[in-house]
């Protein structure tokens, strides 16, 4: 990627990126291979502390909420940050109406860096709910072995039910109630298509359930899904606050990033 002319020399700003994602890791590794960026912009990370050993991504980092918006519009004027990146997940939503909130008390720019959702093609067989509760209220009528890969936090609103059995894949062990039958599988993406291919057909899977995350890190389910012909069933994203400026991609946020300055 090619330096930013429009990023004058001098490291005159401070970024906050709200992480816990891959495009947050990708943002920071770029602003600090960039020179013209690294010369222009300390970087902080902020992870909500979920993960048990997260990945970290280079620059400062920051581990553990704020206190709400007013702290996190603290934090944001007490540390001298002129940009914020809202890089969480697209299913954070609360962390992002806090980002967007902190927008409007302190008037520092906020960028949402949203990856695209996914989108069903020809041979797809996919289902919506708009939350988790409603995913489970339709799922048995798809099918009775469940590939769960919705995260460990929602976990129960699949408790109920009885009838299914699950194989539950998560980054660190589920708590709190959980389906009676179920397997857990600890593993941490990317994932690749063969081992979807195997890991489904291994388990006799004849359901998956995703949130809409998008991205290509954990697409290969979608497609192992498809040729098999099991039934996907798709959690939809959660409301984005209004008036936020948003970017698709880490290339749009840093071509913001250097347009943007105070
Ligand atoms: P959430 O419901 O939107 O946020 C709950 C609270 O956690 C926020 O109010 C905030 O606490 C704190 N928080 C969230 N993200 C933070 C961050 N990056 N830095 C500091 N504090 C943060 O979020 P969530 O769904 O629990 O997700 C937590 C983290 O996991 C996020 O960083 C997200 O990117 C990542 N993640 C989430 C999902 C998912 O499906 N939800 C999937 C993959 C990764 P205060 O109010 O105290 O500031």
């Amino acid at each position: 990627m090619s330096a930013d002319p429009a990023v004058p020399a001098g490291r005159a700003g401070h970024v906050l990126i709200l992480g816990g994602t891959t495009e947050a890791r990708r943002l920071a590794e770029a602003l600090a291979r960039e020179p013209a960026y690294a010369s222009s912009y300390r970087v902080t990370n902020s992870l909500a502390g979920r993960v048990g050993s997260p990945v970290l991504p280079p620059g400062e980092t920051r581990i553990g909420g704020f206190g709400g918006v007013e702290g996190l519009a603290g934090w944001i004027t007490a540390h001298g940050v002129t940009h914020v990146v809202d890089a969480t997940h697209p299913f954070a939503e609360r962390m992002s109406f806090h980002a967007a909130g902190a927008e409007a008390l302190t008037g520092v720019p906020t960028l949402a860096l949203r990856r695209p959702g996914w989108t069903p093609g020809p041979g797809d067989a996919w289902t919506f709910a708009d939350d988790l509760a409603g995913a489970a209220a339709v799922l048995p009528s798809l099918g009775g072995r469940a590939f769960l890969t919705t995260g460990r936090t929602g976990l129960h609103s699949f408790a109920h039910l009885t009838g299914t059995w699950f194989l539950v894949r998560s980054v660190d062990p589920p708590q709190g109630p959980v389906p009676p039958r179920m397997e857990t599988l600890l593993a941490r993406g990317p994932f690749g298509l063969a081992e979807e291919r195997e890991l489904m057909a291994r388990h006799r899977i004849d359901v998956l359930v995703t949130k809409d995350s998008g991205g290509e890190a954990t697409a290969p389910k979608l497609t192992a899904a498809r040729e098999a012909g099991i039934p996907v069933l798709v959690v939809r994203r959660p409301p984005v606050p209004r008036g936020v400026a948003c970017a698709e991609s880490v290339e749009a946020a840093l071509r913001w990033l250097g347009g943007t300055r105070r």
